[in-house]
């Protein structure tokens, strides 16, 4: 069997980035969750000039150092700078985000300031040398990277190129996923279920997760346990997509058609990896595509399309700024079972206890068909393959689920 980590690394050394020559110019408000193609370069300083942090007044020290009493000879509002004639002993009255006069040196607050009826100004304090003012440039300078290639375009990130003026962005194109359970026993949502059948699950979630990741979803339903059904479905999915996924049919069963027929028209390796839940896992190449084959019960094809796929997707495409989820200690609150041997993915509830200490409790029932316990979590309970059972009190990871499952 393969650790975790081994599979991962043997999948990401065999998967391509994509070519920035793909790359499409797109508008900044169609751009949101898609792959930046390009650095993006900004072509202003921001702040465009020197500007006001406060209301208040905008001096020159030198004349505060004759006399604390200036004469108020204008106003800089934000978009409506000063235009008059500076002179001698003088201050203008600035507001924030307004233009500095050229020349000033310091702002002092309002609250600061005494207005007289003869059109003066009095300070009791002398300011400090660039008060309140921020500076041309200070935030990101011009011919700065101000987003690398490979960031995800974000509400973070997209609202900063508009700062900067720029209206347009070079994308990667959006990665093709086809997606196929298999099963005799699978049927849709929407339709009656007779004896021995399910509703097929992984369908569902393994869609709404490749939505999250921002993939052009191809949905070629539920496959039969026939070869020959199955030879045909790969063969059309590969044409189309950039990603096959497939669930169910991984293992050794009779009615497990997978193998063959992935045998005869891919590269494929069908890998046991320590972890439960999620044992098998099918990761190669067919002609035109990558594909993933997930084990069929939904808790594990879940931990393995989160633990395996995620970063795989990440990969492919190009979203080089792609981090696994985090990874925090956590203190037991109870007693946790755990044979020895495959790395555990429990499912479990952390929060903040009394003592500001992160505290995790696993929900109840960790069985690799019951789907509800994901309903309950909030992370990953890590626990390492050779650890036993773990007492209360005693320190483990927790993976906090990220928001492809939020
Ligand atoms: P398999 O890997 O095909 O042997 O399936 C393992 C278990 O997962 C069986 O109990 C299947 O009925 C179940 N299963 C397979 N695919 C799905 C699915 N798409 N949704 C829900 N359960 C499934
Ligand atoms: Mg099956």
């Amino acid at each position: 069997m393969l650790s975790l980590d081994q599979a991962l690394n043997q999948m990401l050394a065999q998967l391509p980035s994509p070519s920035s020559a793909h790359a499409k110019i797109i508008k900044l408000d169609q751009a949101v969750n898609r792959i930046c193609a390009q650095d993006v370069v900004s072509p202003i300083n921001v702040p465009a000039f020197d500007n006001s942090a406060m209301d208040g007044y905008a001096v020159r020290l030198s004349d505060l150092h004759r006399s604390m009493r200036l004469n108020v000879i204008g106003k800089s509002f934000a978009g409506n700078p000063f235009q008059g004639e500076w002179s001698a002993q003088s201050t203008v009255r600035i507001m924030t985000g307004a233009m500095l006069p050229p020349g000033t040196d310091a702002v002092i607050m309002q609250e600061e300031a005494e207005c007289h009826a003869d059109g003066t100004v009095t300070f009791k304090q002398m300011p400090k040398a660039g008060q309140h003012i921020r500076r041309c440039g200070e935030d990101i300078k011009q011919g700065e990277v101000a987003l690398k290639s490979g960031e995800k375009l974000t509400a973070l990130s997209l609202p900063l190129l508009a700062s900067l003026g720029i209206a347009e962005v070079a994308v990667l194109p959006r990665l093709k996923v086809a997606i196929l359970s298999t099963g005799d026993e699978l049927v849709p949502v929407g339709q009656p279920l007779s004896t021995g059948k399910i509703y097929d699950t992984n369908r569902f979630s393994v869609k709404l997760m490749l939505e999250k990741l921002n993939c052009e979803v191809l949905d070629y339903g539920i496959l039969p346990d026939d070869e020959q059904q199955f030879e045909q479905a790969f063969i059309a999915a590969q044409q189309q997509a950039d990603l096959v996924i497939t669930s169910g049919g991984v293992s050794v069963g009779e009615a497990d058609f997978t193998k063959t027929v992935l045998e005869k028209i891919g590269r494929i390796n069908f890998w046991k990896i320590a972890i439960k839940p999620g044992k098998p896992f099918a990761f190669g190449k067919l002609e035109n595509a990558w594909f993933c084959g997930l084990p069929g019960n939904p808790v594990s094809a879940l931990v393995t399309f989160y633990q395996l796929v995620q970063p795989a997707i990440a990969k492919l495409s190009g979203h080089t700024a792609w981090q696994p989820p985090r990874r925090l200690p956590a203190v037991a609150a109870v007693k946790l079972k755990k044979a020895p041997g495959r790395q555990d993915f429990q499912r479990g509830n952390y929060r903040l206890n009394a003592q500001g200490q992160l505290e995790v409790a696993p929900i109840g029932f960790q069985g690799s068909h019951m789907f509800s316990s994901f309903v309950k979590s909030n992370c990953f309970i890590v626990l390492e393959a050779e650890r036993g059972d773990v007492g209360a009190g005693e320190t483990v990871t927790i993976e906090p689920f990220n928001d492809i499952l939020g």
